[in-house]
């Protein structure tokens, strides 16, 4: 089995959650397995320790984003930056607001969690419509850094955010896919 399809096989589909029609894929299982975590976050290292994407700085996204950007970071020996729902951070943001199917919602980052001239690797657990990376992106490039690579272990292509956001100029690199 292929290292894609590997991973896919310990992703867990749970049906009408967090509401009535939606097909939530759950990475817990794929976590709670020593061995395939260790594949996991081993793939994302060997893509970033090449010399030629080798980031400064990993930013992961709340929440399910830091549990695999912290991991990569230390591995890489980088630092690790959280971008955070609104309201959690201690010292001053910077801020964005998306939309949301339904109404809006708002994200975070501490204004000297980067610097210019950084460069980024944005991390997140899915990628559904784009809303979330999208928005992170912008943060980070306010504070002038270049986020390099977007970077999610599911990307969900029929809801249009991986094309939308390679559109906008962000490479991406996502291990998994669901029709
Ligand atoms: P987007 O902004 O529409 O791309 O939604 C992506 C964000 O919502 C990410 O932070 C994900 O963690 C979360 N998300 C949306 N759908 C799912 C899902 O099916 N499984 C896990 N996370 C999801």
């Amino acid at each position: 089995m292929d290292t894609s399809a590997y991973l896919k096989s310990h992703i867990r589909t749970v049906p009408d959650w967090p509401a009535p029609g939606v097909q939530f894929r759950d990475i817990t299982p794929l976590l709670q397995d020593p061995k395939v975590f260790r594949v996991l976050i081993d793939t994302f290292v060997h893509r970033y320790m090449d010399p030629g994407l080798r980031p400064t700085v990993i930013a992961g996204l709340d929440a399910r984003g830091f549990i695999i950007g912290s991991v990569l970071a230390y591995e890489l020996g980088v630092g690790f930056v959280p971008i955070r729902k609104k309201g959690k951070l201690p010292f001053t943001t910077v801020e964005e607001t998306y939309e949301l199917e339904y109404g809006s919602a708002t994200v975070e980052l501490h204004t000297d969690a980067v610097r210019a001239g950084d460069k980024v690797v944005l991390i997140d657990d899915l990628i559904a419509t784009g809303g979330t990376m999208m928005a992170g992106c912008k943060l980070l490039e306010k504070l002038g850094a270049e986020v390099m690579e977007g970077a999610a272990i599911v990307d969900l292509p029929e809801l249009g955010g991986s094309a939308k956001l390679r559109a906008s100029g962000l490479p991406l690199f996502t291990l998994v896919d669901f029709a």
